[in-house]
């Protein structure tokens, strides 16, 4: 027996920190978890301390393993849970009434924030993020915008009617629309939606409201409730004048905030128009398309080359679509006929752990220079001695 054939281990890693695992729980569901996570794999040092209910010591490995706090927060409550423990103590407000005089602020500012204060209101400014780590140079004019990198690297542009995206693909034009700011830092160089806020709440008010001083400007200071399933309350400053979010963050350690925020000088319409060679979606998607059928050819050629031309399973041709392949020789890759849908990997044998990333590996097995898995995603079963004639036929078509 070789070293893969007798691991039993999981092929996922553990669920908590990314270590390798030992053993897989079962996570049961709770409706302060609104996540759904792909394994319940656990290494022996996170199963030790769900054990124990050690919650701070799982957060910490679970922060280290997962780059966003919900996750991590969600997988620490489930794997508690799955011992019997409860969930670690999360740091939220109860979200209270606004006592009347926060009432009568929050009356003036909710519409300021989504709507502005009636003239347009001109900004130039930078933003820093945490998330997406740096610095930014916004120019704001009505629904106008100016978003690029502090080196000058353009990120988007909107005349308020066409909204240009600068990506990797080259110049995307779209008509305008009044989300095209949402998420990342366009959170803060665009006023929020009203949508924005149907769709991932953090529109209730926590009092109180402070009056405050940011960036030499009369402003708000206060928090948005964090809905339930969101461990954190969101903080934030709000300008006076113009109702733009100039400072928002989270005890978890994401922060966004305006580094400078000029309002009232002239701008130039230019800035908010590309002249340059860009690409509608449609003419994006023939572009896609293009490549992608590009792609799975080379993915196909790669297959016959490496592993074998033209296989069989049942009598019925194999359709093969390459997901993952190495210079070692090394790939996964989903199988199908008319009738089956395995996933097939291989890499060359080894005795270290196996990441193939499955919920289940129903066939193990190694020949001489190969280690072989194969799992079953399909809804029907595959018939053993077909399998069987399978690896005959994967070990004698080898290059
Ligand atoms: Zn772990």
């Amino acid at each position: 027996m070789s070293e893969w054939e007798g691991d039993e281990r999981p092929t996922q890693p553990c669920v908590v920190c990314g270590a390798i695992p030992d053993r897989t729980v079962d996570l049961p569901s709770r409706p302060d978890v609104h996540l759904a996570f792909a394994s319940g794999a656990l290494c022996a040092e996170c199963a030790l301390l769900a054990e124990s209910g050690a919650g701070a010591g799982l957060t910490a490995r679970a922060r280290a393993n997962w780059d966003e706090d919900e996750p991590a927060q969600g997988i620490v409550t489930l794997v508690l849970a799955a011992f019997g423990n409860p969930p670690p103590v999360r740091i939220r407000s109860a979200p209270t009434p606004l006592s009347a005089q926060d009432l009568a602020i929050w009356h003036g500012l909710e519409p300021l924030m989504y709507d502005g204060p009636g003239p347009e209101v001109v900004v130039r400014g930078r933003i820093s993020s945490a998330d997406a780590d740096g610095e930014f140079v916004v120019h704001r004019a009505g629904n106008r915008a100016r978003l690029e990198r502090a080196d000058g690297t353009p990120i988007m542009r909107t005349d308020g009617v066409t909204t240009w995206h600068f990506t990797d693909h080259g110049v995307i034009s779209a008509p305008y629309r009044d989300d095209d700011g949402m998420g990342g830092v366009g959170a803060l160089a665009f006023r929020r939606t009203r949508q924005e806020v149907d769709a991932f709440s953090f529109g209730t008010p926590i009092g109180p409201i402070e009056a405050t001083t940011y960036l030499d400007r009369p402003a708000w200071r206060f928090a948005f409730a964090a809905p339930p399933h969101k461990p954190y309350d969101m903080q934030v400053v709000v300008d006076a004048e113009t109702g733009f979010v100039l400072d928002r963050k989270f005890a978890g350690g994401s922060h966004t905030r305006w580094l400078e925020f000029v309002t009232d000088e002239p701008s130039d319409p230019a800035l908010f128009r590309w002249d340059g060679p860009s690409l509608d979606r449609a003419e994006l998607r023939a572009g896609r398309d293009r490549e992608h059928q590009q792609d799975m050819a080379r993915r196909a050629s790669w297959f016959a080359d490496n592993v074998a031309p033209g296989l069989t399973f049942a009598g019925a041709r194999l359709e093969v679509t390459l997901h993952e392949w190495d210079d070692d020789g090394s790939f996964q890759a989903s199988c199908d006929t008319a009738e089956i849908m395995v996933t097939l990997a291989r890499r060359p044998r080894s005795p270290g752990w196996w990441e193939l990333g499955w919920s289940t590996v129903d066939y193990r097995w190694s020949d001489e220079r190969w280690d072989w898995a194969m799992s079953n995603f399909g809804d029907e079963p595959v018939d053993p001695d077909e399998v069987a004639a399978f690896r005959r036929q994967l070990s004698s078509a080898g290059p």
